[in-house]
């Protein structure tokens, strides 16, 4: 009898223990993140995470300077009318600095140091550089370029390209052409024949536009600083400033024109930005004084 009472009692706790794991297993499948319990073996329901969900933060791009856009601009293949260009430097008031002969250590250093100086106004200006100098002074050629000045070609070593041979020339403007490109990365774009000197000869073998001035200040000459200053400061938009960067007293002029420039509201800009804000197309041969 109490054998039979003890069976009784175990199948009992036995069923209990059945009862309790199969109770267990049920609720733990209903809370496995599925409340609703629908399909349950479809459906994954993927479970939460503790992993912060990633932001999106956007990265903020600057907006681009007046320079950037202009140099992003796509090079104009045929001449259109001033004006119908979006170049943000179109509607200001442009004059091109050129400074011929250089490069020449110091002076041009001294020049550039106020280009850097007044970098926030976008100053650039040109140098129509030798071959011969560009190679004596690389550094000086590689920082004109790296402060957005425009390094162009006025042949090795000064010849009258109208006086020597068709070959001659070529090698003139050619050579120069690959130093500037072996220091700066970037080929001259330009040509300013050594005094001005051009005939039909020059026009049909250099194949680069010639670009000459509207404003001479004689700097050479006059040897005298105040007098390039006063020359220089005639320039209105679209004129083309020569000056040389082989002596001193330039130099010293060309600290006292940019900021001059400046306060009057010029934006001074090389010569291929000067006629790409100008919406003038340069044509190989052809020889420019001034972009207006
Ligand atoms: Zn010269």
């Amino acid at each position: 009898m109490n054998r039979i009472v003890f069976i009784y009692i175990r199948a009992f706790f036995v069923m209990l223990i059945c009862a309790a794991m199969l109770f267990c297993l049920c609720g733990c499948t209903v809370n496995d993140n599925n409340p609703n319990n629908v399909n349950n073996d479809i459906v994954e329901v993927p479970k939460p995470t503790s992993y912060p969900t990633p932001t999106f933060v956007p990265t903020v791009e600057p907006s681009p300077t007046p320079e950037q856009t202009a140099a992003a601009t796509p090079e104009v293949t045929g001449a259109i009318m001033p004006g119908e260009t979006d170049n943000p430097l179109s509607e200001e008031k442009l004059v091109a600095l050129t400074f011929d002969d250089g490069p020449y250590g110091e002076v041009t250093n001294r020049i550039l140091d106020v280009v850097e100086q007044y970098a926030e106004y976008g100053v650039h200006v040109t140098f129509f550089a030798l071959g011969s100098q560009a190679e004596k002074f690389p550094n000086t050629v590689k920082r004109a370029a790296d402060l957005g000045c425009e390094v162009a070609n006025h042949t090795y070593s000064h010849k009258n390209l109208t006086k020597i041979s068709e070959d001659e020339r070529t090698s003139q403007v050619e050579d120069t052409a690959d130093i500037i490109e072996s220091i700066t990365g970037t080929r001259s774009k330009l040509v300013r024949p050594p005094y001005g000197a051009k005939n039909d000869d020059v026009r049909a073998t250099v194949k680069y536009p010639l670009i000459l001035w509207s404003i001479d200040t004689l700097d050479w000459k006059t040897r005298d600083t105040d007098s390039t200053v006063a020359e220089a400061l005639k320039a209105v938009d679209g004129d083309i400033v020569l000056m040389h960067d082989v002596r001193d007293d330039t130099a010293a002029a060309a600290e006292q024109i940019i900021p001059a420039l400046v306060e009057q509201g010029y934006k001074l800009v090389t010569v291929s930005e000067m006629f790409e804000a100008k919406g003038i197309a340069l044509e190989n041969g052809k020889a420019y004084r001034k972009a207006r």
